[in-house]
């Protein structure tokens, strides 16, 4: 059985989250996301919050599974014998950030591997950060995130 991990911050999960997902599913046979819990980085939302939007937003995907840590990601993995981390690429800026962080994971293990996913085109500018600017500045950003997250932001 491959088991992969889809790591992130996921603050929040958006529609680009979700059609990286989409497509890794169709390759490994169980997926989990896997929250980032990070106490020196500001989040917008709890790791709680995050899961629990994550978790409704993938409730008909049998194969996907939400988790949190506040690890190594590949320490993680490993522990949970999955053999891949999937990552997604959209500008040549998400480029570099993920080639460094390949390189740190292969210094570490090198057994587990990452495997990247081209953003769509009408997802590339997607992303948590936007999603807060925009939310900030009023304007409805329903098309771009589940309504999961909708319906934490109206909170
Ligand atoms: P991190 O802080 O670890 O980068 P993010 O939640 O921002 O966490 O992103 C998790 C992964 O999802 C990253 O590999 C990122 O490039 C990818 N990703 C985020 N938004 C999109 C999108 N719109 N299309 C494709 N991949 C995306």
């Amino acid at each position: 059985m491959k088991k992969a991990i889809y790591p992130g911050s996921f603050d929040p999960i958006t529609n680009g989250h979700l059609d990286i997902l989409s497509r890794a599913v169709k390759v490994f046979d169980e997926v989990i996301i896997l929250v980032a819990v990070n106490p020196n980085k500001h989040f917008n939302f709890s790791p709680k919050e995050r899961v629990e939007m994550i978790k409704e937003a993938v409730k008909d995907y049998p194969n996907v599974k939400v988790d949190y840590y506040d690890g190594l990601t590949v320490e993680y993995a490993k522990k949970h014998g999955a053999t891949h981390l999937i990552r997604g690429l959209r500008a040549v800026s998400d480029f570099e950030y993920e080639f460094q962080l390949a390189s740190a994971n292969e210094y570490v293990d090198s057994t587990i591997d990452m495997v990247f996913f081209m953003a769509r085109g009408d997802k590339s500018f997607i992303s948590s950060s936007a999603i807060m600017e925009l939310t900030n500045s009023g304007v409805d950003v329903s098309g771009l995130v589940p309504s999961s997250v909708i319906k934490r932001i109206k909170k």
